[in-house]
């Protein structure tokens, strides 16, 4: 069901889970400030997630309350996790659902790395 990114906070969320450790994640990455796992069902041959470890529903969310720490941390988190899988030369795609036109599932910011094929056109065609 695609998230209202409007609501409050939801620690029931699938990532709140996987961040308190109670459902398990194939981890790529892990700081004071960042959890970055495979995606679940990969839509292309990397399919990363990246998430704050802080309990914010979208990039509305974080980018409004977020410190600049926080920011900071998770900026360079995404940066390094590409680039320590050696994506920056072939190129990758970076997406952050936010809200029920975007199709965000998961009530937790999340950023998407994509890459490992060319991966066409930003969006899908119109139907
Ligand atoms: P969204 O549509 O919210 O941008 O993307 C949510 C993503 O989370 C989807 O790509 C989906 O496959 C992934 N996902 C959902 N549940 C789980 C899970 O339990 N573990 C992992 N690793 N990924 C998940």
């Amino acid at each position: 069901m695609a998230v209202d990114a409007t609501q409050p906070y939801d620690d029931q969320n699938v990532f709140a889970k996987i961040l308190r450790g109670e459902i398990p994640c194939r981890r790529v990455h892990e700081d004071e400030w960042t959890l970055a796992f495979h995606d679940i069902n990969p839509q292309a041959p990397n399919h990363v997630l990246v998430i704050p470890k802080g309990a914010y529903v979208s990039w509305d969310d974080f980018s409004a309350k977020a410190s600049d720490a926080e920011i900071a941390g998770f900026v360079r988190a995404v940066g390094q996790v590409a680039r320590a899988a050696g994506l920056v030369a072939p190129g990758y795609r970076l997406l952050a659902n936010t809200g029920p036109n975007s199709h965000q599932e998961v009530p937790h910011l999340h950023v998407h790395i994509l890459a490992g094929r060319p991966l066409g056109p930003m969006l899908a065609a119109m139907p």
